[in-house]
């Protein structure tokens, strides 16, 4: 008998807790409850198509070369200031030296005497437009043909390159992750015809020792075909050697003049918005 009351006062004291515990049931949901309405985007307007189908820039852009001058560029610190170390203050260029590059009829054409050039204003996490057009006619076979490229933050390449009907190491041609990762697909215009690119591009960060905390990644349309989807970048991209990992900040846009004996390619309607 002592056990059977014991047993129903337990029973009930569990019931009653239960019943203590119990949440009350949520008010059915209605559609105004998963819409907010601050803070509205920013109005930003898209670049308006001529008959030429030249593509402005966007109105919040920050226009890089819009075929007028070269007051955004200077010329570029030597590489080896990356592959020494990682004072990123050596990097950053403050000569403000003139790129020596060709600016003419709207177009800007790389001199591969003078080095690669930067721009003056350095970036994080961005979007950048760029053009460029491989000359008819050109000469050159594998790397030595259209050879140039476009340095993430002044380290990680994107590679410019002649891959019309040219066959070179996959992780290489044009839209490569410079020596890390080939395009999806070869969306290359022929020589004579303007290609572009649209980059977008996420900075990486880093641990107190220096390794990446999370790395540098990047998406990439060329032509408006996508050959990098959030692509993760392991590291810098040299000619010879294995990617490397230096801690660094904001940095520049950096182009490359690439000494090699064919017709230097040109660029137009560079544009970047910062993210
Ligand atoms: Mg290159």
């Amino acid at each position: 008998m002592k056990t059977f009351v014991s047993i129903s006062l337990l029973l009930i004291t569990v019931s009653v807790y239960g019943q203590k515990e119990a949440y009350p049931e949520p008010p059915p949901m209605t559609h105004e409850m998963t819409e907010f309405w601050t803070p509205q985007p920013e109005i930003v307007h898209p670049g308006k198509i001529d008959k030429a189908g030249f593509v402005s820039p966007p109105s919040d852009a920050v226009v890089l070369f819009d075929g007028k001058d070269l007051l955004q560029w200077e010329k570029a610190p030597d590489k080896s200031v990356l592959v020494k170390g990682k004072d990123m203050s050596k990097f950053k260029s403050t000569e403000g030296a003139d790129t020596q590059w060709v600016v003419k009829n709207g177009v800007l054409t790389v001199n591969k005497q003078a080095g690669d050039i930067q721009t003056k204003q350095v970036f994080g996490d961005f979007q950048l437009h760029i053009e460029w057009r491989i000359p008819e006619g050109i000469q050159g076979e594998s790397q030595l043909r259209g050879n140039s490229g476009v340095f993430l933050q002044g380290i990680y390449e994107v590679q410019i390159l002649d891959s019309y009907n040219n066959v070179t190491y996959a992780n290489g041609q044009a839209g490569s992750i410079y020596k890390q990762t080939a395009p999806l697909v070869n969306a290359m215009n022929p020589p004579g015809e303007w290609n572009r690119y649209d980059i977008i591009y996420t900075a990486p960060t880093f641990r107190s020792n220096g390794a990446y905390r999370t790395h540098p990644t990047v998406t990439i349309l060329h032509n408006g075909i996508l050959v990098q989807n959030h692509t993760r970048i392991t590291g810098t991209t040299p000619y010879i050697g294995l990617p490397q990992v230096m801690e660094h900040g904001k940095g520049p846009v950096r182009l490359q003049a690439h000494a090699d004996e064919s017709a230097p390619i040109s660029f137009r309607n560079i544009w970047i918005r910062e993210l």
